[in-house]
């Protein structure tokens, strides 16, 4: 007879992987168990993260890790999800520095930069001893992004750059900035390195959310830029929402890490605290809630893996990529609530990691598109009709 099911894989989907699979998120497992689980309480508290993690997670090969050459590892999108998974079981602040490095900053390079671009950028941001940062958001334009005020406009064979991105995140410690700015010939894409005059950050500070990671604002003032700071492969929106399209598959995943993270520990917190003589896993209110929590567990990582074979298979579409992204934060959020009731007052200490996931995945819910708004782009996708504005 085959064996009683694993709580953590309840419905055995370790089965649907292949060995290479396996390897690489058992390799990460080992890696955040080793270098993140033992440090996170105090990065979250004091609201850092060390740089010499970047060098770690290069070495380890998990930056810009779907992507192929210059240094990159060139796995399928399946690895690349199951490494953010355990990344995010260990912290979303360090599964966001991981996202943000590949799939928003490496990839447009990647996707749309010259040679010259990628030559210089890529292996450097590979091997993590250059860290990159995608500016999109500003202060007045978040969920309507095309809406931006940044301005770049030619002077000479130059341009010149002005505005201000907000919530940007590797803001303050990027080498590089992918800065996406309104230009006479539509939305292009600049890289923006530290240190050119008329460039500068200021991190966000007093975050309760996403502690463990380094959230800034980019101000540019007639900031002046060689015409090869140009992204020359693409014009429009399509730069900056096919690297979201990028980020928000990861996020499929890693909330389900976080997630799972969640129930791991509320589990064995059942099992072991005692009320009324009895463990408080006997009572059946907190039997309801674990096989709630291990059921959207099971079908979110049924979910996420089922995107990630149809990126693989080179079929997946962006609205049925917000449909993994709405789902899986959703489901990770509540989990994370009802995993904090189990721990009762024990729940809202960094001593357990489930009050840290809670808030962590308050920005998840929040950033690459928030609930509201991959609800909304279902919502078009199975009316033909976009309820975006009043006026559409
Ligand atoms: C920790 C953190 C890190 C981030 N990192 C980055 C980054 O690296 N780069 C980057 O560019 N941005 C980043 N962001 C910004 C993030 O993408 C934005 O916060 C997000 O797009 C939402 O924008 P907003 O906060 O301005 O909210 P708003 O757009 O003002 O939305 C406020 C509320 O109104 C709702 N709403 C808006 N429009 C509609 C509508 N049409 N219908 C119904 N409801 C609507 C929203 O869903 C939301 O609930 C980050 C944010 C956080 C919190």
């Amino acid at each position: 007879m085959s064996q009683a099911p694993n709580p953590l894989d309840f419905l055995a989907l370790d089965r649907l992987l292949s060995e290479e699979e396996r390897l690489i998120r058992d390799t990460v497992r080992a890696f955040v168990a080793d270098k993140v689980l033992p440090e996170i309480a105090g990065w979250f508290e004091r609201g850092e993260l060390p740089r010499e993690l970047a060098k770690e997670l290069g070495a380890l090969g998990l930056l810009g890790m779907h992507l192929e050459g210059y240094g990159c590892a060139g796995t399928n999108a399946v690895s690349y999800g199951l490494a953010t998974m355990e990344l995010e079981a260990g912290d979303s602040g360090v599964r966001s520095l991981v996202s943000v490095q590949g799939s928003l900053a490496m990839f447009p390079i990647h996707r749309f930069g010259s040679e010259e671009q990628k030559q210089e950028w890529l292996p450097r941001m590979a091997a993590g001893d250059a860290i990159g940062c995608f500016g999109l958001t500003e202060p007045d334009f978040g969920s309507n992004p095309a809406g931006m005020r940044t301005s770049a406009r030619r002077y000479g064979s130059d341009w010149i750059l002005d505005g201000t991105k907000m919530w940007i995140t590797n803001g303050g410690i990027a080498d590089v900035a992918v800065v996406w700015a309104r230009t006479d010939e539509g939305i292009r894409g600049f890289l923006v390195p530290r240190g050119t005059p008329g460039f500068s950050t200021r991190d966000i500070e007093k975050k309760l959310s996403l502690r463990a990671s380094v959230t800034s604002e980019l101000i540019l003032e007639s900031c002046r830029l060689p015409e090869s700071a140009v992204l020359p492969g693409v014009t429009g929106m399509r730069g900056p929402l096919s690297c979201l399209g990028e980020a928000r598959y990861g996020i499929c995943w890693g909330s389900m890490g976080a997630a799972r993270a969640c129930f791991e520990s509320a589990l064995e917190y059942a099992k072991t605290r005692v009320q009324f003589d009895r463990p408080i896993g006997a009572f059946q209110l907190t039997q309801a809630k674990l096989a709630d929590m291990a059921t959207e567990l099971s079908k979110g990582m049924l979910l996420a893996l089922h995107i990630g074979r149809m990126k693989d298979d080179g079929v997946l579409r962006p609205e049925q990529v917000s449909m993994g992204k709405m789902n899986n934060v959703r489901e990770a959020i509540k989990i994370a609530r009802t995993a904090r009731t189990i721990l009762g007052a024990n729940g809202v200490t960094l001593e357990y990691p489930v009050i840290r996931h809670m808030n962590n995945l308050e920005s998840v819910l929040t950033y690459e598109g928030t609930n509201e708004v991959h609800t909304l782009v279902l919502g078009q996708a199975l009316t033909g009709i976009s309820a975006f504005t009043s006026s559409s």
